[in-house]
């Protein structure tokens, strides 16, 4: 259902234009996701219908039918039906079984060991198979849908956010879940980098800064170093525990109150609802203590009470393990805390006044940053990254890493790859060349971009000529090309000789003007065509060398016309005239063979004439 919007001065429905080039930003939690868009150069959170919450609970509950429910709904399931409703499903990501190790037991639902040990964890619900993908996807649509019905538009591109930590299988696993939601995952992002961005931070060309970040929420929590020089985020150290968040502070006030009142642990496991009731009640005594000293509430018999410095002295030992943690990282990052410029809060539990202040007092700081809803901010900096995609803040342009390789055509239409992809930038790379003809002036370089072998198969970013090379017999000249690809995506290509010093200098403007399907179509190619590539750059090589070897050939007749007999002379012309003939067709090993018996024919000859040359000098010596 989706909301009309009146205009109440005019008393008709008031049009919202829709967003063109809307993208989304998701912060697909552990325990709680959500979806937030720029709105009038703002990140918000989108709310439910009834305009209330933000949060959407990371539980989904299959009935017998095997529909699901997403969210708070589903929340209610955990103990009413805990085999058929999932949460925590971001812990499976990209998982096999085996690295679940002894963390099997902390889910309550039926998780799959498959007979092949790199297979991906399955769930299992009732007779149904689930990839923590097609979970994670129905989150994802319940998003999807929220946001849609919020803006009155279809909602399809996407930036979903991941911990520092997620290694590629994860992130990919994060983007499959995407586009089974039906999103085009325009960018995965690092939760941190998000929150930086939420914040400002980053946003800034200019500026150099070191962040960290410190992420407690629902289960797990983590800390992350990130250097942002000029737009480019990069992740110095991650540390944290993947089970240690929010539950186990409700943990602590439960195993407290079970003390004190006398609560029989034989009972609880008997009664559920009881269990539960006492569960959800710790969780409200620690949410109401964020903002006030006192806490009191009523189950069943017991009046429970827990009031803030109680509270504290219980979490004091969690809150102590973050902190290790945190000095872990630092560590590990080669930094002293007063390097950290930003510390960023993150993750609802960071709400907890104990928890910022003992953070503050970690890091040194007179502030820190806690401005923003913390459990909102990761979505909101997504927001931002989206909106940045979308092409909306004209002066930033975000870049971690070059998404494809950039080279130069050499001999034979081959691509020469300078700056590999997945490089960091800004980068500096170079490379040295030579000629290929005696007395060449004049060198052209063309610039390429794509993973294929083949410039022809690349795409072809510019060209431009070296020109007033001084004549020199072939392969003496000493041409360096020399790439700078700066942080605004501009490549500059310089090629210089270096023994005359002639130099010449191209920019060649953002490589990245390339849509992500372009992309991934060209990246798809080079994986498809590596074979075939790699059989044509053998064959490309071969000619060219033969090319050069038939130069040099002719070369060396004329230099040995009088040390060698006529039958010599024509058999060196035949084998030439036959390595011609080979490298016009597709076979490269007859090409190579032509070279081999041209080049053996022509080696004691070669001898020869060197040893002439020698004796030539000598005589010429006084000794
Ligand atoms: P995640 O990133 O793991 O999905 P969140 O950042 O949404 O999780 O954090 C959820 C945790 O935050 C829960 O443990 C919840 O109890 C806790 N939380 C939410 N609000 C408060 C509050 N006001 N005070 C303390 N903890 C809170
Ligand atoms: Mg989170």
């Amino acid at each position: 259902m989706a909301r009309i919007p009146i205009d109440l001065v005019k008393g008709n429905i008031k049009k919202e234009e829709p967003i063109s080039n809307l993208i989304v930003g998701i912060d697909l939690g552990t325990t709680n996701s959500l979806v937030a868009y720029i709105k009038d150069n703002q990140p918000v959170a989108i709310k439910d219908e009834q305009g209330k919450h933000t949060l959407v609970p990371s539980v989904i509950h299959f009935d017998e039918n095997h529909d699901a429910t997403v969210g708070t709904n589903a929340k209610a399931y955990l103990v009413k039906d805990p085999q058929n409703t999932i949460f925590s499903v971001k812990r499976l990501m990209g998982k096999a079984f085996k690295d679940l190790g002894e963390y099997q037991d902390f889910f309550s639902y039926k998780i799959i060991d498959t007979e092949v040990e790199e297979t991906l964890v399955k769930i299992r619900i009732g007779n149904k198979f689930y990839t923590p993908i097609e979970l994670s996807a129905k989150i994802l649509s319940q998003l999807k849908e929220r946001a849609e019905n919020a803006l009155n538009q279809p909602v399809q591109k996407a930036v979903i956010t991941v911990p520092a930590y997620f290694n590629d299988a994860q992130r990919q696993a994060t983007r499959d879940a995407g586009k089974l939601a039906g999103l085009d995952v325009l960018r995965i992002v690092n939760e941190p980098t998000a929150a930086s961005l939420a914040y400002g931070i980053g946003q800034d060309k200019e500026m150099v800064k070191t962040v960290a970040v410190y992420d407690l929420g629902g289960g797990t929590f983590d800390i992350s170093i990130l250097n942002i020089d000029h737009g480019i985020f990069e992740v110095l150290a991650t540390n944290g525990d993947t089970f240690l968040g929010g539950d186990d502070l409700d943990k602590a006030i439960l195993e407290h109150w079970k003390t004190v009142y006398n609560i029989d642990a034989a009972q609880l496991k008997e009664n559920q609802s009881l269990n539960q009731a006492l569960r959800i009640a710790a969780e409200t005594a620690k949410k109401a203590l964020s903002s006030s000293n006192d806490f009191q509430t009523q189950v069943e018999a017991w009046t429970l009470e827990l009031d803030r410095s109680t509270f504290e002295q219980l979490i004091h030992p969690l809150v102590q393990k973050t902190l290790a943690a945190c000095a872990a990282a630092l560590k590990d990052a080669d930094l002293d805390k007063s390097a950290i410029d930003e510390v960023i809060m993150v993750g609802g539990s960071t709400r907890v006044p104990y928890v910022k202040e003992q953070v503050r007092t970690f890091f040194e700081k007179e502030s820190i940053n806690d401005d923003l809803n913390p459990d909102e901010v990761v979505a909101l900096g997504a927001a931002v990254q989206a909106d940045i995609l979308a092409g909306n803040q004209k002066d930033i342009l975000l870049l971690d890493i070059t998404p494809l390789s950039l080279g130069i055509e050499t001999m034979g239409g081959l691509m020469d790859v300078i700056i590999p992809r997945n490089t960091k930038v800004p980068i500096k790379a170079g490379r040295q060349y030579t000629t290929s003809v005696d007395g060449q002036k004049n060198l052209k370089v063309s610039v390429y971009q794509g993973e294929r072998d083949l410039v022809a198969d690349n795409r072809l970013l510019g060209s431009f000529v070296l020109r007033g090379i001084p004549p020199m017999p072939a392969g003496l000249p000493k041409i360096e090309i020399h790439f700078l690809l700066n942080a605004d995506g501009i490549l500059k290509v310089r090629a210089k000789e270096l023994r005359s010093g002639v130099e010449q200098t191209v920019e060649v403007r953002s490589p990245y003007g390339i849509s992500e399907e372009d992309m991934a179509r060209m990246l798809l190619d080079s994986l498809k065509n590596a074979k075939t590539d790699m059989q044509s750059r053998a064959l490309i090589e071969a000619r060219t060398e033969a090319d050069h070897l038939l130069l040099a050939t002719s070369k060396f007749l004329q230099q040995n016309d009088a040390i060698m007999s006529d039958e010599e002379k024509t058999q060196v012309s035949k084998l030439a005239e036959a390595l011609k003939e080979a490298s016009q067709g597709e076979d490269k090993d007859l090409i190579n063979t032509c070279m081999d018996e041209l080049n053996d024919y022509a080696r004691p000859i070669a001898h020869r004439s060197m040893d002439n040359t020698i004796s030539n000098a000598m005589q010429g010596k006084k000794v």
